[in-house]
């Protein structure tokens, strides 16, 4: 049981937050995440653009691993002089972003595969970056959004990993190699992660009890994350909700697009906004 797993203090308390109070402008909003966008599966990336060209939301709010593996911004300033298709492929993502950001305005939440991406990337595609975990105020209703591999506290393997990796230190070291060695290293960490998947292992769910006290400190009612490609929506609880995103992989059978939306309606009375789960096809209607 995940919840009588013995956590060290570092890893039961809370961290801190960032807050967000939706302007009024925005009647729709909606959130994705682990699309894991890769040059080798245009047929999700295809998926992803349409969707990024056509969707109605006012805001849309990414909720980590968009990318597959992020090694540094650099990797996109490096594609003029470079063939390599999968710098080239960083670009198109950028592109896509960036006519996206016209219309609506895009938050990004890093997750586990891209941790990396930096404010130069973000501030040329017009996103925000957002702390895991945020508070969104919206509809009258307060929503915490994780990418949430930081409360699978039952992985014990996988916490250490994560606080090495997303300290400075760690991120300073790495990202001064030189980009084809952060691509070796990448591949490698990468090829563990498929080994493991392979031998059947069992992924840790969320901490439901870490859960409850990131939303009780927040005081937000609904937690919003990706990452265990597990959607749904679990009820924890005194009032708290925990809505979980879908992975996108568009040459799965059935396809897997999915994208949950927030609407508040001008002449809405009921305090609470609707929340719906949509296959991205149809995110302009
Ligand atoms: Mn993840």
């Amino acid at each position: 049981m995940a919840g009588l797993t013995p956590r060290l203090k570092a890893q039961s308390s809370v961290p801190p937050w960032g807050e967000i109070q939706a302007p009024d402008h925005w009647r729709c909003v909606d959130f994705i995440s682990d699309l894991h966008l890769q040059a080798s599966e245009p047929v999700t990336f295809d998926a992803w653009r349409t969707y990024m060209q056509s969707t109605r939301a006012d805001a849309m709010f990414i909720l980590g691993d968009l990318f597959e593996v992020w090694v540094g911004d650099d990797i996109v300033a490096a594609s003029a002089d470079d063939l390599d298709p999968s710098v080239s492929f960083e670009n198109q993502c950028a592109q896509v972003l960036q006519s996206a950001a016209d219309r609506l305005d895009i938050f990004f939440m890093h997750g586990n595969r891209d941790f990396l991406l930096g404010p130069a990337f973000a501030g040329n595609c017009r996103m925000t970056l957002l702390e895991d975990p945020t508070r969104l105020d919206f509809g009258g209703h307060r929503w915490l959004l994780s990418h949430g591999d930081a409360l699978c506290l039952a992985d014990t393997d996988y916490m250490q990993f994560r606080a090495q990796v997303r300290s400075a230190q760690w991120q300073q070291d790495f990202l001064g190699k030189p980009l084809t060695e952060r691509r070796t290293i990448a591949l490698g960490l990468r090829q563990q992660s498929e080994t493991r998947k392979r031998s059947g292992t069992v992924y840790a769910d969320l901490d439901p009890q870490a859960s409850c006290e990131w939303l009780q400190a927040a005081q937000a009612q609904t937690l919003i994350h990706g990452h265990t490609h597990k959607p749904g929506q679990h009820d924890l609880g005194n009032g708290q909700t925990r809505i979980v995103l879908s992975d996108w992989d568009t040459a799965a059978i059935p396809p897997r697009a999915e994208v949950v939306r927030l609407t508040r309606q001008p002449t809405h009375t009921v305090r609470e906004a609707m929340v719906q789960r949509i296959p991205a096809t149809q995110a302009r209607l």
